[in-house]
């Protein structure tokens, strides 16, 4: 992902709802989704900006940036001296320590990104990412309640939460429809679907919590963040 910075005297035109032409010395950001943020001396704000442009057209010498997103466009033009540089750019995110390639670990938006080799892992639902390696790849472990609390590699692929989940609950609770095996499956997140699926359809979602003993259904109930709950988030016992 890169981010391209013009810096430098500029005719800057916006169309659309308002019409302005302004220029100055201003530092232009063009961000890899395409928006542009128009930055000049004064307060925080951009001076202009749009953003998510559905078209975008940059030519750095002479430069020539005209973006247009329906009715709203932004044009902007070199008055005088101007730079284009362009910069490799990552998400930013919360330290989680480091990659087998020695680079730094970042989480943001649900998932743990390598700075340098750009690795993505997905995390689970309410994970909390461990100071501890994994012993197989060296990616740091998370820790993840579903049902009790397990610590598994960060990498999906190296130890699976399911595989974890599975030796222990699977098959541990009975369908409250049929009375079959409730089985540990993964459908996007976890879930205990009926053994005699499609005659039986059955299937709740492992809540983000530990077991606390049983519920008046007969099913699990769970200890989780928002308090404590049946295995089925509809029961009313
Ligand atoms: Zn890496
Ligand atoms: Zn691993
Ligand atoms: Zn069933
Ligand atoms: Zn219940």
């Amino acid at each position: 992902m890169s981010t391209r910075v013009i810096a430098g005297d500029c005719i800057v035109r916006t169309g659309g709802r308002r019409e302005t032409t302004q220029r100055g010395r201003v530092v232009v950001l063009v961000k890899p989704d395409d928006t542009v943020l128009v930055h000049d001396g004064d307060g925080y704000q951009p001076a202009a900006w749009l953003t998510r442009p559905a078209e975008l057209t940059l030519e750095a010498d002479p430069l020539w940036l005209v973006a247009v997103d329906g009715d709203e466009s932004l044009q902007i033009e070199a008055e005088g001296p101007v730079t284009v540089t362009e910069h490799d750019t990552t998400d930013a995110g919360v330290p989680v320590g480091d990659c087998p390639c020695g680079g730094p670990l970042v989480r943001s938006g649900g998932a743990v990104t390598c700075l340098d080799c750009d690795d993505r892992f997905p995390l689970p639902g309410g994970a909390a990412v461990l100071d501890s390696a994994c012993g197989d790849c060296g990616l740091p472990q998370i820790r993840v309640e579903r049902g009790e609390a397990f610590e598994v590699c960060l990498d999906y692929e190296c130890e699976a939460l399911l595989a974890a989940v599975e030796a222990r609950f699977d098959r541990e609770w009975d369908c409250p429809m049929c009375g079959g095996d409730l089985e540990i499956l993964r459908r996007g997140g976890l879930i205990a679907g009926c053994e005699n699926y499609p005659d039986c359809e059955t299937g709740f979602a492992v809540p983000d919590g530990t077991v606390a003993g049983e519920c008046e259904c007969e099913l699990p109930r769970f200890d989780t963040g928002g308090g404590r709950r049946c295995l089925d988030a509809g029961c009313e016992a």
